[in-house]
């Protein structure tokens, strides 16, 4: 929608008048037939036409173009009255800058500071629209207004609650919410707590059971080893015995070679006879003797081998 003709100060050229709301352009875009149109104007009447409002011509959205420089100019030099005028301001500017001052015109209508947001009923928020020069003055005396409470509950009430605020079931009210902030925080501590407990005893429960099969299995090798050792004992034992029985022998062949060897001595007294003529006792002897120490070297290397 344009600007009413009625707020400009002047004559309007009717080139910048809107083809279809015969206001003056607000936001203009041009036909190639060079109609000019207000954005929303011909935006709203191509949804249903597909022509130009004025001559008819074919016309879609895309076809649209800004308009011609010459004519923006126009238009943002025609001298406009605030729309305020009807509440007292006096203003006049240009097309251009009236948007910026109707955003601070002192007699615009702004909504209370305590209105709250768009979706607050009118409880819970000041619905008072007024202009922005008694904003203040409003605001000072609005019922919802907040402020703490004076006796030092330290609750923060709106103007109108004045009268039905007790500091004291305030107060009451905030203990319970508290205590009940509280029990459910410990109840929830305590479902912790439970629930790792019960995660550690089983995690114990099956380290013992896994500690106990290893004390099992290490007794099993224990006797395992100890039979071995016992019958490695056994086995020592029989050893030196039958070292000791080598040894006994050891020493009788000893005491037989050495009689022998006495009995060998009294039958052939010296001087010994040259080599190669020995006589037959003593060849006998000598084959003996090699024999008694064939037998003793069996004998010691027996016992090495024990
Ligand atoms: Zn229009
Ligand atoms: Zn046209
Ligand atoms: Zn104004
Ligand atoms: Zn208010
Ligand atoms: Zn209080």
């Amino acid at each position: 929608m344009g600007y009413d003709i009625e707020r400009f100060v002047g004559y309007v050229n009717e080139g910048l008048l809107c083809c279809v709301c015969r206001d003056v352009l607000e936001d203009p875009l041009q036909a190639p037939c060079e109609h000019a149109f207000c954005s929303s104007c011909i935006h709203g009447w191509l949804v249903h036409h597909h022509n130009c409002p004025e001559d008819r011509q074919p016309l879609e959205g895309a076809l649209l173009r800004p308009l011609f420089r010459y004519m923006r100019n126009d238009l943002s030099r025609l001298q406009i009255r605030c729309r305020n005028r009807e509440q007292g301001c006096g203003m006049v500017c240009s097309l251009e800058s009236v948007d910026r001052h109707e955003r601070e015109c002192e007699y615009g209508l702004v909504a209370c500071t305590n209105a709250g947001d768009e979706y607050s009923c009118y409880r819970c928020g000041c619905p008072i629209q007024v202009e922005r020069r008694s904003l203040e003055a409003h605001v000072a005396a609005c019922e919802f207004r907040s402020r703490e409470c004076p006796h030092g509950c330290g609750y923060t009430m709106l103007t109108c609650e004045d009268s039905q605020h007790s500091c004291v079931a305030e107060l009451r009210t905030e203990l319970e919410l508290l205590r009940s902030e509280m029990i459910c925080k410990v109840e929830e501590v305590r479902h912790e707590m439970e629930s790792r407990l019960d995660s550690q005893r089983r995690h114990m429960v099956q380290k013992e059971s896994l500690l106990k099969s290893e004390v099992e299995e290490l007794k099993g090798q224990l006797s395992r080893v100890m039979s071995d050792v016992r019958a490695l004992l056994g086995a020592e034992r029989l050893h030196r015995q039958e070292l000791e029985q080598a040894e006994l022998e050891k020493r009788e062949l000893l005491e037989l070679l050495k009689s022998l060897q006495r009995e060998g001595r009294s039958h052939t007294p010296s001087p010994a006879p040259p080599p190669g003529s020995a006589p037959e006792g003593l060849r006998k002897t000598g084959g003996a003797r090699g024999l008694t120490l064939d037998c003793i070297k069996r004998k010691s290397r027996e016992v090495t081998v024990i």
